[in-house]
């Protein structure tokens, strides 16, 4: 029986991404672009349930535990928050599909605070797709969530990056040999 599979496009917005973003990855995150589209464009294409998790700050949230550890980023109604470059009009273009869901997430991990999980349940899927950024971040810790969770993983590669190489290279190890995911 085939596995039924999502997608989960994790935090690939103007902040995280762009040269003059205010937390941005900078190149690495750019030159993923295609790859990204190109994936997302897939799962949209073939039905698969797509999901876009975004993080989202509140302007001046003296509670949030990371304002203390980076600087203001993806702030609820900022161009920063916007999806980027291709990615953007995508979305446009396919939100009102059933199978397109938006997630505010206001943690690393998409599970956190958010219904994915029920969402992904609802629907029987069983096999998670992760890409976006920061690959030791936010894809590392909505990975964890999902291994705890007992959901096969799947990274693909070459649509995941980092500010941080080494950390980069770090997560994509321990998806494999600690988390049991594919690395595609
Ligand atoms: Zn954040």
């Amino acid at each position: 029986m085939m596995k039924k599979r999502a997608l989960i496009n994790i935090d690939y917005t103007v902040d995280f991404v762009a040269t003059d973003g205010a937390l941005t990855c900078g190149e690495p995150g750019q030159l993923l672009e295609h790859a990204n589209v190109d994936l997302t464009k897939e799962f949209i294409k073939s039905g698969d349930f797509t999901v876009f998790a975004v993080d989202v700050h509140e302007k001046g949230d003296v509670y949030h535990p990371e304002t203390k550890l980076f600087p203001p980023h993806n702030i609820r109604h900022t161009e920063g928050r916007e999806l980027y470059g291709a990615l953007n009009s995508l979305y446009e273009e396919n939100k009102d599909q059933d199978h397109v869901y938006y997630i505010d997430k206001t943690r690393y991990s998409a599970f956190a605070g958010t219904d994915l999980e029920l969402k992904l349940r609802e629907r029987g899927i069983t096999e998670l797709h992760l890409i976006g950024v920061c690959t030791d971040i936010c894809v590392l810790h909505t990975a964890v969530d999902a291994y705890n969770k007992g959901f096969d993983i799947v990274i693909h590669k070459n649509a995941v990056a980092s500010f941080n190489q080494a950390g980069h290279e770090w997560a994509l190890n321990h998806f494999e040999h600690t988390l049991g995911a594919t690395i595609i």
